[in-house]
């Protein structure tokens, strides 16, 4: 390594540096926008900054590839300064925004470049955007696809948005195989309409039986089914129901392109402990039980499941019904872009996982997922996205201080352990040091596959 004389824009050092190899006591070298060397922990550097975390840790920024953003047109519920202000806060520096509450919805080349307009010059982070696969909208596939598109979500059940429905079982195959022909991913929602009933009231047991974990099995068996068929490649979103852990391992056994997602919610609550009315819980599908929740981070720790990302979707409070604590009449979207690192690795480290593990579900799994090949990942030419995490501090959620649209969350009140320090994009500092919130100008890209 070329370590001589060259003058660095930036080191960053910690005795628990995150990188793909592992955990080390080492030196991250900055130079413009990108990681120039690994070096030793104490190896004199000559740099215009120079930080030394010594035991704070120091992990590669969070890739979140399942963020609603909603603007423009639900702007109301959230828009991109807020969103990326909460993910720089949160140690999140590349967020992959969804195509749908938004309005238009991202199914057009013209939709793609409404939302760009609408991102540009408000983003504390760097943003790709996905495109949306619905009926109808085939020809626009490609285009997306060549505008640079992270992939393309579906619905196989009612997206809870009218301007974006779902696909068919023959559409799902067709689409399937058009995007086979351009290796392009498509993400699904997979809950199967035929399995889920309607429910209304306060009880979350009823509205938790309503949505069983057999209509996730049967939406995700037609994906399968579609994607052996078609070659294409296939990602399951939020998976809930863990009874599909075994069904995925054996389809990625068969070399089935197909990988999956769950959520920090899924892996921090359970079921049981949610009471009755209370809608901040509500998402869809629903948060299952303990052993549930049990069985979701052995399918994660034996690598079946590939990513954790937030499935950040806030609206309105008033669309949480909370005065009737209704889940049938609730909005279903948990807001968690700030807190995600803090909730996994408070049960994470319980369970004796390690930094490495997070970064590999939060960091390098979404950005490969996404075919964003400069995030991710402390290596010599990646963009310099960088987190100084204190794994040992704890702290109690208070709603006030997240920086997402309207502060409602189910962690309200949860002691979390493990907090973000500082948020290095691009080698630019996000955050001050004294508030733990952005306060420069937006620096955040909008960022093309690739
Ligand atoms: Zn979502």
């Amino acid at each position: 390594m070329p370590l001589g004389p060259v003058k660095y824009d930036l080191v960053v050092r910690s005795r628990h540096t995150v990188l793909p190899e592992g955990t080390r006591a080492a030196a991250v070298a900055v130079t413009g926008a990108a990681i120039a060397a690994i070096a030793g922990y104490a190896e004199p550097l000559d740099a215009a900054s120079d930080v030394d975390l010594a035991d704070l840790a120091l992990l590669p920024g969070l890739v979140d590839t399942h963020v609603h953003v909603n603007e423009p047109g639900r702007t109301d519920w959230e828009g991109f300064a807020t969103a990326t202000r909460a993910a720089a806060a949160g140690g999140v520096t590349t967020i992959c925004d969804m195509p749908l509450n938004s309005l238009p919805p991202t199914v057009s080349v013209a939709a793609l470049a409404g939302k760009r307009a609408a991102a540009a010059g408000q983003c504390w982070v760097d943003v790709a955007f996905w495109g949306g696969a619905v009926p109808d909208n085939d020809d626009a596939l490609r285009p997306l696809h060549q505008a640079g598109v992270t992939g393309f979500k579906c619905f196989l059940i009612d997206s809870g948005v009218s301007e974006f429905p779902p696909l068919e079982a023959a559409d799902l195959r067709s689409v399937l195989g058009a995007l086979a022909a351009m290796d392009a991913l498509l993400i699904v929602h997979a809950e199967d309409p035929a399995e889920v009933k309607a429910a209304s009231g306060r009880d979350f047991g009823l509205f938790v039986a309503s949505r069983p974990p057999v209509a996730e099995r049967r939406a995700i068996e037609k994906v399968i089914g579609a994607t052996a068929a078609t070659g294409a490649r296939a990602h399951i979103v939020h998976l809930s129901a863990a009874e599909c852990v075994a069904m995925i391992a054996g389809a990625k056994a068969a070399g089935i392109r197909l990988t999956a997602e769950t959520c920090p919610h899924y892996l921090y609550f359970a079921a049981e402990h949610v009471p009755d009315g209370a809608t901040e819980f509500k998402c869809c599908p629903p948060i299952r039980d303990a052993v549930n929740r049990e069985a979701l981070w052995r399918g994660l720790e034996a690598g079946v499941i590939d990513c954790v990302v937030s499935d950040h979707s806030p609206c309105p409070p008033a669309l949480k019904a909370f005065e009737s604590g209704d889940f049938g009449a609730a909005w279903g979207g948990i807001a968690s872009l700030q807190l995600s690192l803090s909730v996994v690795w408070t049960v994470a480290r319980q369970r004796g996982r390690t930094l490495d593990d997070v970064a590999r579900w939060m960091s390098a799994a979404p950005a490969r997922l996404a075919g964003l090949p400069a995030k991710g990942r402390l290596a010599v030419g990646c963009d310099a996205d960088l987190v100084a995490f204190d794994p040992d501090e704890t702290y109690a959620v208070e709603a006030v201080r997240l920086l997402h649209r309207h502060p409602v969350t189910p962690y309200a009140g949860r002691t979390l352990t493990g907090r973000v320090r500082q948020t290095w994009l691009r080698g630019t500092a996000l955050l001050d040091p004294d508030r733990g919130v952005p306060d420069d100008e937006p620096v955040g890209r909008l960022l093309n596959r690739g």
